[in-house]
């Protein structure tokens, strides 16, 4: 139930350790929710079944108890929840507004390349050429019957058909709100759901905003432009949209992101050589 105050999250994926950037997330996270007299959960965003790791999960919540960070009961585990995303998806399929792909990444490579000036997603894939979009129904039948391989895309002109072109969503920061109109377009045919799974990424996260009652997202710069993805999701699913803050990347001495596979940069190694919380808060701008 709703008390009308505000709602955060933090949501790791269980994929690697915690770096310096989860930390300033997290910290931000539960700094405003404490600020705005609301409170900040945790969720685990572990639907990838070869990446994420139990231990990991272990892992993300002793390292965020370490630098003072204990989160309200209970904690969501995206995998639990494989069949409210299976119905989320259904609905989309039954509306005609998601298709079954079986392109593998190497085909969209190909068929992109063969395509002069094609263009690409902001994080720079080629944008899907729509092969499978138009595919004859009894052989997608037959197809899926088989268990061939597949994901499955919006089909992104039937959702701008319905959403329109006004969409946005209402950005905070420090210096107050502004509105930002969203360009989902530039995802084209985007995958909400993997091979192996009845979801990805974004149709997960914007179902669970809206099931937490996430009020304000904040999070990484680096998926800033997937909001306009999700405001678009959020219209045709008719969930919420929660205010967006996209905080700076904490970046390593070299000016890169950092990245999970870059070990000394984990938490856990930070800890190892006597770096104390204290410090690491000092490090991010929390005092
Ligand atoms: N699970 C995502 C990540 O670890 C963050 C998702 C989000 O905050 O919307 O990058």
């Amino acid at each position: 139930m709703s008390t009308g105050a505000p709602v955060l999250r933090f949501a790791p994926s269980p994929n690697g350790r915690l770096h310096l950037g989860h930390a300033y997330s997290a910290l931000l996270n539960a700094d405003l929710a404490r600020r705005m007299g609301g409170l900040c959960r945790l969720r685990i965003e572990d639907i990838d079944p070869v990446r994420s790791k139990p231990e990991l999960v272990e892992a993300i919540v002793a390292d965020l108890a370490w630098l003072g960070l204990t989160f309200p009961e209970p904690v969501r585990h995206q995998s639990q929840h494989m069949d409210a995303y299976r119905a989320v998806l259904d609905g989309l399929i039954d509306r005609g507004l998601a298709y079954p792909c079986f392109c593998s990444r190497g085909q969209i490579r190909a068929q992109a390349a063969a395509l002069e000036g094609h263009p690409h997603d902001p994080d720079g894939a080629p944008l899907y050429p729509g092969t499978c979009r138009r595919l004859d129904p009894a052989r997608v039948a037959g197809r899926l019957a088989g268990n061939a391989p597949h994901t499955w895309r919006l089909d992104m002109e039937a959702a701008l058909r319905i959403a329109g072109d006004r969409l946005g969503y209402t950005a905070f920061d420090e210096a107050g709100t502004r509105w930002v109109q969203a360009a989902p377009a530039r995802w084209g045919d985007a995958v909400i759901a993997r091979r192996a799974v009845p979801t990805s990424y974004h149709l997960a996260v914007v179902h669970d905003d809206a099931q937490e009652g996430i009020t304000h997202v904040v999070r990484g710069q680096d998926l800033e432009a997937a909001t306009d993805l999700h405001v678009l999701l959020q219209h045709l699913l008719d969930f919420p949209v929660p205010r967006y803050r996209h905080h700076r990347l904490i970046l390593d001495p070299g000016g890169e992101k950092l990245a999970k596979s870059r070990a000394s940069q984990s938490l856990a190694d930070l800890r190892q050589a006597g770096v104390t919380p204290e410090q690491i808060r000092a490090r991010l701008g929390f005092g």
